[in-house]
């Protein structure tokens, strides 16, 4: 696998939002993933957004109303400005995203209980992309969300048909489980790995991981990366997007 990094720099960022992004997968409601998509609406041309239904209801019910922002959905308080076309999602049922030739399927991932968050397994013919949201470690969480995860997607991986996997590491290593609310560390990260790698018969190393989602702080990209790179005793390719560079995948 080679991951070659372009940048959009000579590409207007109104153009990319209007003529390219023909629909929006909200993982989870919390601002640092949807700020950029309300304050950016008035500039938009009308889209699906994708989500489960309680992430929709987060929409309907506080961004997009009058008081605290304006009502760009499709339903809740008028008057009702009709941009965004609300797509209420069934977790595992694949559906067509329109205008494209793309397919998605949901699944729900734990995001400090009882919140959901969404994991997107994204298809175009017979290739997929995983992209997942907020979501913490199945010990943590007490959950069996990212278990049945790994093994929907288990097959795909054998079958070299799932290309990149989005996931997410917040902090690094030294914040105790009480406080990372519903999020992975380096080696939180590299235990979920483990399990994925022993489904699959050691193949996850095929499969690119993409890191993303590290926390704004001092010093903390460093820290991470290199407790990433230390934890990766199963050799896995790992690569950090970095925002507006394409991503190729072979
Ligand atoms: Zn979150
Ligand atoms: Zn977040």
């Amino acid at each position: 696998m080679a991951a070659a990094n372009k940048l959009f720099n000579s590409v207007n960022p109104s153009s990319i939002q209007q003529k390219q992004i023909k629909g929006y997968f909200i993982s989870h409601a919390h601002l640092d993933h949807t700020a950029g998509l309300i304050m950016n609406s008035p500039n938009d041309n009308a889209k699906n957004l994708y989500g489960l239904a309680s992430v929709l209801d987060v929409f309907k019910k506080n961004y997009f109303t009058w008081s605290a922002w304006a009502n760009f959905g499709n339903e809740g308080e008028g008057p009702i400005l009709n941009k965004y076309k609300y797509q209420t999602l069934v977790p595992k049922k694949e559906i067509a995203i329109d205008n494209t030739d793309l397919f998605v399927t949901p699944f729900v991932l734990s995001h400090v209980q009882p919140y959901e968050s969404t994991a997107f397994l994204v298809r175009h013919q017979n290739s997929y992309l995983l992209y997942l949201g907020d979501t913490g470690a199945d010990k943590v969480e007490q959950s069996e969300q990212l278990a049945a995860l790994w093994k929907a997607i288990a097959p795909l991986v054998m079958n070299k048909q799932l290309k990149g996997i989005f996931i997410e590491v917040s902090f690094d290593n030294s914040i105790p489980e009480k406080a990372l609310f519903g999020h992975l560390t380096p080696k939180l990260l590299m235990e979920e790995m483990g399990k994925l790698n022993q489904l699959t018969n050691g193949n996850l190393k095929n499969t690119p991981l993409f890191v993303t989602h590290i926390k704004p702080c001092d010093g903390c990209e460093i820290k991470i990366k290199s407790e990433i790179k230390k934890e990766n005793q199963i050799g896995l390719n790992i690569f950090y997007p970095s925002q507006a560079s394409l991503i190729e995948l072979k």
